[in-house]
């Protein structure tokens, strides 16, 4: 506890009056998807048919989110660009994830390459409504070098971008994974215990990026989620958005959570990159505190539990 004292100290000295109002409020988090629109196909659903699923069921929980757009998986046709366009009129707001989700920290990728990537995306989401200059990372990846780093942060500043970060991630991708692996062996497979451990995972993230927060920053900041435009979320995010107000937690938009003064903040370790959170404990030389393993474990544990059950 000492060290996450001095942690607090550090981050949190602007805080102070935020300190005695969070208490008053509940947690509150953002709901962000990457990678969408999707046109591969999958088991269950076709791609028009998830898009709807997952703008259906925002509209019923009322919950205003985000898309960032990985236009090269179908934004860049115009079946793929209608569908992008059903988020921005349901008033989501649609950020930049690149054209083709490239890795900043392969060495293969220039920072001029990876810059045409984000230019070449913009100009497709730019006549979108919701459109924001908002660009997530790919892989959450800010530069494998400082150079690719801090090129990649002046371009942005540039353009008017600012870093679309995530403090709650999840390894959603990976339950969709198992989902599509699982039901392409089998169409009629049960798929219920999928369902229960990701919520059991999105759960477990939640409380673990709450209390990361509550430590480097000494209150509960606005979490902003990333999760993916798949088919898992399609089948099972009305019973994940009603599982997070359950435990107490309250939805906002996107907009809101990054006006929050800790989304300024730009990690000074020579590769920043996962949740916000995580990239400020080991900018702090805090690699490995209590718990950190499961927050990097892509959903491994979930996975071994699903296993056992013949999953
Ligand atoms: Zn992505």
């Amino acid at each position: 506890m000492f060290v996450f004292r001095r942690v607090v100290l550090w981050f949190g000295c602007a805080c102070a009056s935020l300190l005695s109002s969070s208490a008053l409020h509940a947690q509150t988090v953002a709901f962000t998807f990457d990678d969408g629109p999707r046109l591969a196909e999958t088991p269950l659903l076709t791609p028009l048919q998830r898009n709807q699923a997952l703008l259906a069921t925002l509209a019923r929980q009322h919950v205003s989110a985000a898309l960032f757009v990985t236009a090269g998986n179908g934004a860049n046709t115009p079946e793929g660009y209608a569908l992008a366009k059903a988020w921005g009129d349901a008033g989501h707001a649609i950020g930049n994830h690149t054209m083709t989700h490239p890795d900043l920290h392969s060495d293969k990728i220039s920072l001029a390459q990876y810059q045409q990537e984000v230019s070449d995306c913009d100009q497709i989401i730019r006549t979108l409504p919701g459109y924001q200059k908002w660009f997530r990372y790919t892989y959450l990846r800010e530069g494998n070098t400082p150079e690719k780093r801090d090129g990649m942060r002046s371009y942005l500043k540039q353009l008017g971008y600012r870093n679309a970060y995530v403090s709650l991630d999840t390894s959603d991708w990976r339950f969709d994974e198992k989902l599509q692996q699982v039901l392409k062996a089998n169409p009629q497979a049960d798929i219920t215990p999928i369902k229960t451990a990701y919520l059991a995972h999105l759960r477990q993230r939640a409380l673990a990026y709450r209390e990361l927060s509550q430590q480097l920053q000494g209150r509960d900041i606005p979490q902003i989620m990333l999760m993916h435009h798949n088919l898992v979320n399609a089948l099972w995010l009305d019973e994940a958005i009603t599982q997070f107000r359950q435990m107490g937690w309250s939805i906002t938009t996107p907009a809101k959570a990054f006006a929050d003064t800790v989304y300024q903040l730009q990690p000074d370790r020579p590769a920043p990159g996962q949740s916000l959170l995580l990239s400020m404990a080991r900018s702090l030389g805090l690699g490995k505190f209590p718990g950190w393993e499961r927050l990097v474990d892509d959903g491994d544990e979930e996975m071994h539990l699903l296993k056992a059950q013949g999953l």
